[in-house]
């Protein structure tokens, strides 16, 4: 019996797959891996027993930067918002919530404005270059953006999102075309219609890192906005972050309070009016929910 560090990439009927030094070592899900009532989860960094035969069992699981409930998957480095100005038009609303969610989990951003060769998409892309949120134009078509966007996942764990259409498996095929299949051989092994399994896998990019699916599937799921309390959203907006703690009420919700340093700012044109829209919608939104409504 030998102690190993290693990185569950893979979540499977009773089965952990741990990616360590010594190979891929499979780990039996038994009840006694819920130590201190958690469980481990994909992307999990986690100490193991080997045994002689070369499987394992979970002994520790280390640190995490986040956690995701749907899909269950843990240490999101990145994640990538694919969007379009164009067929279909994505909504700066969405980008917004997607952003903060994010943000809210100590997660880097990153939008693609993809479908460049059709529109160059310059509103969405000057509201976000603007904000100080890492923004990039891409096509699928021409390449466009290609080479910055896998310097921006190589070494990284990074889940893709955004609306149908706007091409997110394109761009995921062009950064490598294995990777589709891939994704596709498992969802074909585990039958149509059947994502809703808690099969979250880690796949490896040529490049280095990897990128968290749910095969077959091609969005992460950001529906988690209810978990963020109003008072935690001004945070999950780094443009307002200079501005903080600089409005007359130490208490502002930076919505009509008089002496708002944030909507100063807004006012002298500093902070775009589309997130900070965004930013009172969602504040409103949070407000509606009750303590005892939220998931975590
Ligand atoms: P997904 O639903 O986000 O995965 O989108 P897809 O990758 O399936 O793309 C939807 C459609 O848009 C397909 O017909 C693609 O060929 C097309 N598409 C994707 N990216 C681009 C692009 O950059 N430029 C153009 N012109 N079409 C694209
Ligand atoms: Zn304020």
């Amino acid at each position: 019996m030998s102690m190993i560090e290693g990185r569950i990439v893979k979540a499977l009927s009773g089965y952990y797959y741990v990616q360590t030094e010594e190979g891929l070592v499979t780990c039996r899900a038994r009840g006694k891996f819920r130590l201190d009532g958690t469980s481990p989860l994909v992307g999990d960094r986690v100490r193991l027993e080997l045994s002689r035969d070369k499987t394992g069992s979970v002994r520790e699981i280390l640190p995490r930067r986040n956690w995701f409930i749907r899909p269950a998957v843990a240490n999101i480095d990145r994640m990538v918002m694919v969007a379009a100005a164009v067929n279909p038009i994505t909504d700066p609303f969405l980008i917004d919530r997607v952003s903060a969610l994010a943000a809210f989990h100590d997660c880097d951003f990153l939008l693609c404005v993809n479908k460049t060769d059709m529109d160059p998409g310059d509103r969405l892309f000057e509201i976000y270059r603007a904000s100080g949120i890492p923004v990039l134009r891409t096509s699928a078509e021409t390449g466009e953006g290609m080479e910055e966007l896998r310097g921006l996942l190589s070494g990284q764990t990074c889940a893709f999102t955004g609306n149908s259409g706007v091409g997110k498996t394109s761009i995921l095929n062009r950064l490598d075309p294995t990777l589709m299949l891939r994704t596709g051989e498992v969802s074909e092994s585990l039958g149509r219609g059947r994502h809703t399994t808690r099969h979250v896998e880690l796949f490896a990019l040529p490049f280095g890192g990897y990128i968290a699916d749910t095969p077959g599937f091609g969005s992460f799921d950001v529906e988690q906005m209810e978990s963020i309390r109003p008072a935690q959203l001004q945070h999950c907006f780094p443009e307002f972050a200079p501005r903080l703690g600089r409005c007359r009420f130490a208490d502002c919700t930076h919505r009509k309070e008089p002496g708002c340093a944030v909507r100063g700012a807004l006012e002298a044109g500093e902070i775009q009016p589309s997130r900070y829209d965004s930013y009172v919608r969602l504040w409103e939104q949070a407000n509606r929910i009750k303590d005892w409504e939220r998931k975590e």
